[in-house]
């Protein structure tokens, strides 16, 4: 039986977000145990739907032998400190070494972590993992479809395998494709390479969604391609522009079975389709005024409104105040913020207690990026533990924990303030608080896309609005100095391949 060594080193870097991301923060995760090794994290994410769990779940079913190294997935946030950076890897090696020999490594990977020191913190994983098991040990990794693909990462890669879907609810499938992917290749059935095309453009979160055109039309192509012979897998990764490094944007990553030009003919093919789609790719954001508007003159909720600029699932604080303070002076009724991350103001809540009526100085705290800290008087309606699992189509089971949570009430908008920065894309988050989304007629959500899987069905209206911040879907408001250029929408391209 092979014996397959499995770990999860991931993180979403914004290098434009406040502060940097410590050890304690890959220590403490979001919610369920943070950084996990051995036969713990095999516990944890059995039957969770993320890549992990589908690894863990394929050695079952295909019939391989787990080798547990090291899994941790820490809230998105800002550069990661070096020696955090180097710590993780140093365990996560150590590991490795302790567990060989193995027959393959399967890595669940991000694709846009940033250090210090690193640029490209996967491409290095990846040279460190290959410099301990050698060339000849297969090393597949999965990838959030927001990977800013670099070429290091594919050549110390048999087979990077991403996400097809935005919202990500496909970890599972991917994460068995992965798992497939190895057993045949340590059995000698197909022999994996790999080839990259980078697109010269930024693409903001909004129009990397997968539900919609043209993305969902570059996906199909994808799948398309998927069933051609000699093809294992194709990845379109939209990337994560909110990194100020060289190898940042979209990118087609394909492997093939022994024929490296069949890889990149093809991965250069489906680039070319999205370079000649950039148009459909530009984001246009939604005035407050206007969303708010509608769901007013129509009275029928929820209308959702995506705040996609304060998006802690991209590195921002969550404390933004600019849809709150818009929906608050509007006066909306029956209306909801999800979420607002103080733990000042939470904690002023809980001394005033349920029930009773108190002033607090709520949000803007992180920086002056996302509003002004707001003065504003309420109730208190409850105060809870802030702790969920997800329920939604989305990484499934995986449980949130948002801290001490009190929902907040302001005149029609009932605030839910958080300690911990937790993206709600999942009801639950709303639902754990006793908050039911269907019976609200404005939604404000800290979310770019995501929602859009568990919210989204339930809404009459979804609006990308237009806010200030350090996730703002409008990638041209950003100052890069290391981006590689030219580069769209920043730059005239003239030859883009
Ligand atoms: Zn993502």
């Amino acid at each position: 039986m092979p014996r397959i060594a499995i770990a999860g080193f991931s993180h979403e870097t914004n290098t434009f977000a406040e502060g940097l991301t410590t050890f304690d923060d890959f220590v403490r995760g979001r919610g369920f145990p943070g950084l996990m090794r051995g036969e713990e994290l095999v516990r944890v994410l059995t039957g969770k739907s993320m890549c992990t769990g589908a690894f863990i779940h394929a050695a079952e079913e295909l019939g391989f032998e787990l080798a547990p190294l090291l899994w941790t997935f820490p809230q998105p946030s800002g550069l990661i400190e070096q020696d955090a950076y180097d710590r993780v890897l140093a365990l996560l090696l150590e590991e490795l070494r302790a567990a060989l020999p193995v027959d393959g490594v399967l890595l669940e990977l991000h694709g846009a972590m940033v250090t210090e020191g690193l640029e490209d913190a996967e491409g290095d994983i990846l040279a460190h993992v290959r410099g301990v098991v050698g060339p000849e040990v297969p090393v597949i990794a999965t990838l959030d479809l927001h990977a800013n693909i670099s070429p290091l990462m594919v050549e110390k890669s048999e087979s990077l395998v991403g996400y097809d879907t935005y919202p990500h609810v496909d970890a599972w499938e991917r994460g068995l494709d992965a798992a497939r992917m190895m057993l045949v290749a340590v059995e000698g059935r197909v022999q994996p390479v790999s080839a990259l095309a980078q697109v010269p453009m930024l693409i903001g979160p909004p129009r990397q969604c997968t539900l919609m055109p043209p993305m969902s039309e570059v996906i199909a192509l994808a799948h398309e391609a998927e069933e051609r012979p000699g093809i294992l897998n194709v990845t379109v990764a939209g990337g994560f522009p909110f990194s100020d490094i060289a190898d940042c944007g979209a990118s087609v990553a394909v492997t093939a079975d022994g024929d490296r030009e069949l890889a990149a003919a093809t991965a250069r093919e489906i680039g070319e389709v999205i370079w000649d789609r950039r148009e459909q790719f530009r984001v246009r954001l939604t005035p407050l005024s206007e969303a708010i508007g509608h769901a007013l003159a129509t009275g029928e909720g929820p209308v959702l409104l995506a705040d996609g600029s304060d998006n802690p699932g991209g590195g921002a604080p969550c404390d933004g105040t600019a849809m709150l303070q818009a929906m608050i002076e509007a006066d909306v009724p029956n209306s909801t913020v999800a979420i607002i991350v103080d733990p000042e103001a939470v904690s002023g809540a809980v001394e005033a207690g349920v029930g009773n009526e108190v002033t607090l100085e709520v949000g803007g705290k992180t920086d002056d990026r996302h509003g002004p800290t707001l003065t504003l008087t309420g109730y208190v309606r409850l105060i809870a533990d802030g702790r969920y699992a997800n329920k939604g189509v989305m990484y499934t089971g995986v449980e949130s924990n948002m801290g001490r949570t009190v929902v907040f009430v302001v005149g029609g908008v009932e605030i839910i303030l958080t300690e911990q920065r937790i993206q709600p894309y999942d009801c639950q988050a709303l639902r754990c608080v006793g908050i039911e989304p269907r019976d609200r007629l404005l939604i404000g959500l800290k979310s770019a896309v995501h929602f859009r899987a568990d919210h989204g069905p339930l809404s009459t209206a979804i609006f990308e609005v237009d806010t200030p911040g350090v996730h703002r879907p409008d990638v041209e408001q950003f100052e890069f100095t290391k981006l590689r250029r030219p580069i769209w929408p920043l730059d005239e391209v003239a030859e883009p391949f």
